[in-house]
């Protein structure tokens, strides 16, 4: 079984927004990493300032880490919309609970393997 494309759309939409939103994401974690500031190099900072921006520098590569895991979900689900494999259980085939679907749109295991995988 596999859901007809039509009833995916909204699904797909949904995604590519979520795309989007952490495209855009990642574009101002990069501004706002300390260490992309070409100024810094020329300035003579104190240790607290240097320490301040090893802290937000990992922050934001943290953060940056996160938004990407979270594109490739979002991209690995929009590919499952497209070859039609998309509310299967990538591990064992089984359709994905709907209720789990709708909280997470880019769950790619149903609830028992993910659980197995965890
Ligand atoms: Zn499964």
């Amino acid at each position: 079984m596999q859901y007809p494309r039509n009833i995916l759309q909204p699904v797909f939409d949904y995604l590519k927004k979520l795309e989007t939103d952490l495209l855009h994401r990642k574009k101002s974690l990069a501004k706002e990493d300390p260490f992309a500031d070409a100024s810094r190099l020329n300035d003579n900072a104190s240790d607290d300032t240097e320490a301040a921006e090893q802290f937000g520098h990992a922050q934001s590569a943290a953060l940056g880490e996160e938004t990407s895991d979270a594109l490739k979900r979002v991209r690995g689900a929009m590919d499952r919309v497209d070859d039609g494999t998309y509310g299967k259980c990538i591990k064992c085939g089984e359709m994905i609970n709907t209720d789990r679907l709708g909280i997470d749109p880019t769950a790619e295991m149903c609830m028992d393997c993910a659980k197995n995988v965890k």
